[in-house]
């Protein structure tokens, strides 16, 4: 139990204006409401932070959900049948979800800290980044690169961002400050520049002289993210800012019993405060003048609101509005692979412990060179010959998640993300492309392997292997996601960037009534409850 970050506390004393504190009075969902003071088009865990925050304020709330259950990106499932293990299915790690949110919410959920932030294999042995032993950290680089340079850098590089995450992520639930006034906030210009104002890949080329070093670090900037390190767009950055600033310190998390024990503490909040969720409910059109039109089995229904908060990411909320969404489409670019297997793996790198090497987030063929190559492969309409892809592994810090009997055996659970996997390769044949990245991906982690990974899976009650493969194509049928983007679209810098936006907070749309409350909002993105959070303060406390 040492090992429990515990994120439940009930000595928050700071008070956000319009949320009541202690246990709810007891407001009871009415579904047959015709009209409800706020109406939330998707039950993702944002619009469940959204929905809570509203009906703890004393709001009357529908929650519609076009799924058989809320949670969205955002659930654990037992997908391999007879096999007792509930896998964080999509997301997987909490990194970006405010302490305050969950005090605010008194919600039920624990993360557990990794004891090894990562590891990577490079040159015959591998660095391990370890979140306890930084000796082990520094022997680890000087072995892979030769000197003490880039394990310096690391530590520089790193102390800057967590200087940076001290400052920037508290303002993350507040009103929207412009650029400027956000600059003075972080008061580190070297930083600033380094992260904000320059493509991130001259600044790792600065910093860092290893392919591998650099390639850990532009992982970060490339999840999710079909991007160049030198790209002028700069969405590189973005994502790397936001997996940096997370609490403070940009650490990320294992959620104790999975992602879905997060989900089910937030619908039991909303639900508790009094808030309807209705689920098989979908969404087919809205009327910004306070209307939404769903369609629940055979029936379409019509309820109307003081204010529509769209879970739902901005292009579907455009199609729902019979507008045009404007813009390039999204476009995710990840294949993300979940696994039961019967033991962990050997690695080729034999002085490395699986265990350890699984703790963390495991790096392979993750450098800078490689990752810039499949990029270009993938640019070029080509699955990436080596994809860069990282490994996690949820049962080495929870063994929650797996049934007694299967626990008390050696197996682990393993999710494989694959990176520079843009959805425009699984259009026009998904289902043999969808084989191709699977096999491609298998094969760039057993080239770190001492053995085959498709050896150590877990058999299903059927006889199949425990594996499923999930493509960006995949994504959009099942959840909606356009384009399979699992931020509902290119992450945006963390302040306004239009002089109107200053002072707002970042949840608005055209439309007075209608407000963003996802991923798709500004400082949405990633499980951080933040879109919802700040559409309900958008509400509530409307001049910030
Ligand atoms: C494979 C994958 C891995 C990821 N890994 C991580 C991770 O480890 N850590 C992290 O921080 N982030 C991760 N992310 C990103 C993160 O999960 C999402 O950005 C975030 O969870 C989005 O939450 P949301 O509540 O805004 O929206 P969603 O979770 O997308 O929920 C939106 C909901 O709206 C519903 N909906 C859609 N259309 C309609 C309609 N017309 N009517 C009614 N309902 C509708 C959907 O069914 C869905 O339930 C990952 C995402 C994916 C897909």
């Amino acid at each position: 139990m040492d090992e429990i970050v515990t994120t439940i506390s009930t000595l928050h004393q700071v008070t956000p204006a319009g949320v009541r504190r202690g246990p709810r009075p007891g407001r009871l969902c009415d579904m047959r409401q015709s009209r409800y003071d706020a109406v939330v088009v998707g039950g993702g865990h944002n619009g469940l932070v959204a929905a809570a925050y509203l009906a703890r304020a004393g709001r009357s709330v529908l929650v519609l959900e076009r799924l058989g259950h809320v949670g969205g990106c955002t659930v654990s499932a037992a997908m391999f049948p007879g096999v007792d293990a509930r896998l964080s299915r999509y997301s997987y790690l909490v990194s970006l979800l405010p302490d305050s949110i969950v005090r605010d919410l008194r919600l039920r959920f624990e993360v557990r800290q990794r004891r090894i932030a990562s590891y990577t294999p490079a040159d015959g042995s591998g660095l391990l980044v370890n979140n306890t032993d930084p000796g082990r950290s520094a022997a680890s680089f000087a072995a892979v690169t030769g000197s003490d340079a880039d394990w310096r850098a690391w530590q520089d590089f790193y102390a800057a961002t967590g200087r940076l995450a001290q400052r920037l992520f508290p303002t993350m639930t507040e009103p929207l400050r412009s650029r400027a006034q956000l600059r003075e906030i972080v008061a580190d210009d070297a930083t600033w520049d380094r992260l904000i104002e320059r493509p991130l890949g001259d600044t790792l080329q600065r910093a860092f002289r290893h392919d591998a070093v650099r390639g850990v670090v532009l992982t970060d900037a490339v999840v999710g993210t079909f991007a160049r390190a030198t790209e002028p767009s700069l969405r590189q950055n973005r994502c790397l800012l936001y997996h940096v600033i997370g609490n403070g310190t940009g650490a990320w998390h294992v959620p104790a019993g999975g992602m879905g024990a997060l989900t089910t503490a937030l619908a039991g909040a909303a639900r508790e405060a009094g808030a309807c969720i209705r689920t098989g409910a979908e969404a087919v059109r809205i009327d910004p003048e306070g209307e939404v039109i769903y369609r629940a089995g055979d029936t379409e229904y019509t309820v109307g609101a003081a204010h529509i908060l769209a879970n739902v990411a901005p292009a579907t909320l455009a199609r729902l509005l019979g507008e045009d969404g404007g813009g390039e489409p999204p476009e995710g670019s990840q294949l993300k692979i979940n696994m039961v297997l019967s033991r962990l793996p050997r690695l080729r790198d034999a002085a490395t412990d699986p265990r350890d090497a699984f703790a963390g987030t495991f790096h392979i063929n993750e450098g800078y060179a490689n990752l810039e190559s499949a990029h270009t492969e993938a640019a070029n309409g080509g699955i990436p010959a080596l994809p860069p892809c990282e490994v996690y592994c949820h049962t080495l810090t929870d063994r929650s998640i797996l049934g007694d009997d299967l626990a008390a055996t050696g197996a682990h659970t393993l999710t494989v993300f694959g990176l520079h996997m843009p959805a425009r390769l699984f259009r026009d044949h998904p289902d043999e492309a969808r084989k191709r990245a699977l096999d491609a991906t298998l094969r760039s982690v057993n080239s770190v392997l001492a053995e085959p990974i498709e050896e150590g899976l877990l058999r299903d009650r059927d006889g199949q292997p425990c594996i499923e493969a999930k493509t960006p194509a995949d994504l959009e049928d099942e959840l909606g996601l356009p384009g399979g983007h699992i931020f509902h679209g290119d992450l945006a810098w963390p302040f306004a960037e239009e002089s109107d936006e200053v002072g707002s907070w970042g949840a608005q749309t055209r439309h007075p009534r209608v407000l963003i409350c996802g991923a798709g909002a500004r400082r949405g993105g990633g499980v951080s409850g933040i879109g919802g959070h700040n559409a309900a303060m958008a509400i509530l406390r409307p001049r910030g």
